[in-house]
């Protein structure tokens, strides 16, 4: 169904990551009568199909999107990214959250294997049992979900099930273009400074956009019906900052370094191990390529790459996932590694949007700017799970908007 025309209530969400598109294509899919959404961001996922030469000199197409801009001012490009899950045995806001998303994307796998989403074996190994609860909530939920018993060396426990892994730009895009089908609206290219000079592009395009209403949309604005949605990830508070005057600095990046190699023999399983310093983990991103992970640096700014980083997560990989290179396991563990690092084919720096306390799913107001009150809905913060959680927290900020009458 597409959105009708004469919906009064206009909703404009800031933020085109995940976050952004996923609470956008919720709200215009569900409500087309209701609302009409507009996106404003200053980035957005532009995909293209890349063709880059490895070092070995194999030329590999996929899918990207240009980051011709700061790390630091968009997230959803770098991630994995893939469905493992966060949630603790008490967390059952997260639980919610993060189930609501494993079915919507097991959904989106079987009924639209050209989202960018699919079904893959999960196996997470955990260097110490103590790292799972027994019993973990989700053990239930997933599917085909088992205990390993042939442990390799130095795991103490791991478990085999269904997940899912996702394509970003793929993905985002799918969704994007879903949006544009259901008669979303979409500005990219501009930043915005404040919530106030949101609000004056939300008047300006649904006004000059072929808005049929046969009230003025301007005189709804006054009467407050526009609501805005901040899914700004880690600009989220900055840009809220400014309105509320507030000292309080509740956001900080969260460092990540991830390689993406060519591996066409390891595109149905993710590999996850925990315990160390960092988490290590293989997911496949379709096409032939791999990302391989990573670190968790919180409060780090640089955006540049660590080259011994680089070495020591294409090392830990290849000890998780002997698959990455073709050949027998048993051969010589350096050769293979260089066979591996001849299979580069960028390494990639992403800063999650870390928040005190987690995400800000919360309801806020603003005077507008002829006195009128504008509701805001925050969706930011979603950290190193905002894949595995957007369909949940796009569901909780409908519910929202509906249980507040916005
Ligand atoms: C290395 C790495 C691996 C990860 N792996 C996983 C994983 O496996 N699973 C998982 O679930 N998550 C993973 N994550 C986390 C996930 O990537 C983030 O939680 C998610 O991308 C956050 O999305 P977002 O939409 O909130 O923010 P972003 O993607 O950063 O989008 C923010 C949007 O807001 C816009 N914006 C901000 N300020 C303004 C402004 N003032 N004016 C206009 N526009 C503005 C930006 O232009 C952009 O469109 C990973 C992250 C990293 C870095």
């Amino acid at each position: 169904m597409s959105a009708d025309s004469r919906a009064t209530k206009k909703v404009v969400v800031l933020g085109a990551g995940i976050i952004g598109m996923t609470t956008a294509l919720l709200i215009q899919q569900q409500r087309p009568r209701e609302y009409s959404v507009l996106v404003v961001a200053e980035h957005s996922i532009n995909p293209y199909m890349k063709s880059a030469k490895t070092p070995s000199g194999k030329t590999v197409e996929y899918p990207e999107t240009k980051m011709d801009f700061s790390a630091l001012e968009m997230t959803s490009p770098i991630a994995g990214a893939h469905w493992r899950s966060l949630a603790s045995n008490s967390d059952t806001f997260l639980q919610q959250t993060e189930a609501l998303t494993y079915k919507h994307f097991m959904n989106l796998a079987i009924k639209h294997p050209n989202s960018g989403v699919r079904i893959v074996e999960g196996v997470d190994l955990y260097l110490n049992k103590k790292l799972v609860d027994d019993n973990n909530w989700h053990f239930s939920l997933v599917k085909d979900f088992k205990v390993v018993s042939d442990l390799p060396e130095g795991v103490e426990y791991a478990t085999n099930y269904k997940t899912l892994v996702v394509n970003p730009i793929i993905y985002i895009d799918f969704c994007k273009r879903w949006f544009l089908m259901e008669g979303g609206k979409f500005v990219t290219g501009v930043r915005v400074k404040d919530l106030r000079e949101l609000e004056a592009i939300a008047v300006n395009e649904f006004m000059s956009k072929g808005d049929k209403s046969p009230t003025p949309v301007a005189q709804h604005f006054s009467s407050n019906e526009l609501t805005i949605i901040n899914c700004a990830g880690l600009g989220g508070e900055s840009i809220n900052k400014s309105l509320v005057n507030t000292n309080s600095k509740l956001m900080y990046p969260v460092k990540g370094q991830v390689v993406l190699v060519y591996a066409p023999s390891m595109q149905h399983k993710t590999i996850t191990k925990l315990g160390g310093k960092y988490m290590s983990y293989v997911i496949p991103r379709g096409s032939g390529t791999v990302i391989l992970g990573g670190t968790h640096q919180p409060h780090e700014y640089t955006p540049d790459s660590d080259p011994m980083t680089t070495d020591r997560i294409l090392e830990e990989c290849l000890k998780l996932a002997p698959e990455l290179v073709e050949g027998s396991p048993e051969d010589d563990f350096k050769s293979r590694l260089e066979i591996l690092k001849s299979n580069v084919l960028d390494v990639k720096v992403g800063f999650r949007p870390g928040r005190v306390g987690g995400v800000n799913l919360s309801v806020d107001s603003m005077y507008g700017r002829s006195g009128n009150t504008i509701r805001i809905i925050h969706n930011y913060g979603h950290n190193g799970y905002g894949f595995q959680s957007s369909y949940g927290y796009a569901v909780h900020a409908l519910n929202l908007l509906r249980q507040n009458k916005l």
